[in-house]
């Protein structure tokens, strides 16, 4: 799509960058942009200001079917999501330490500590897995809820 400015890029990655979901290349690239632009920025105050009516008029009527099933109905919830799955993280990891360091203390040879230590790793990486996941969706969450 070419642009009046000549910016290279679509629309999109700039609603994406007033709602901060750009990796960090595509953000770089709006920004430089947007430096030399003034009717770009404009649009970004519009698309800022339509979000901020967006969200406030989202917060004041949550109509049960403007939100799937398990999304977290407020903000304050949505951050305790957010920082719970870090939180969770840490305490797994804590627990499995503890656990794996007492375990290595009482086990005979060498044969159980392998089978200990291969399972701690297994249930980590799996953790990990679907920790990642977890990041990822509330991500792109976030994206699509802004967006409506
Ligand atoms: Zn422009």
């Amino acid at each position: 799509m070419s642009e009046p400015c000549g910016r290279t890029f679509d629309e999109a990655l700039i609603s994406g960058y007033v709602d901060g979901a750009l990796v960090q290349g595509d953000a770089q690239r709006v920004q430089i942009h947007l430096e030399d632009c003034a009717s770009c920025r404009a649009l970004v105050d519009e698309i800022t200001s339509v979000r901020k009516v967006t969200i406030s008029s989202a917060f004041a009527t949550p109509a049960d079917h403007e939100w799937p099933a398990e999304a977290p109905r407020s903000t304050a919830s949505r951050t305790a999501r957010r920082l719970g799955w870090p939180v969770l993280a840490a305490w797994a990891i804590l627990v499995a330490g503890v656990g794996l360091l007492e375990a290595w203390r009482d086990a005979d040879d060498l044969l159980e500590r392998l089978i200990l230590v291969a399972g701690v790793s297994g249930l980590s990486l799996l953790f990990l897995s679907v920790l990642l996941d977890r990041l990822k969706a509330s991500k792109s969450d976030r994206y699509q809820e802004v967006h409506k």
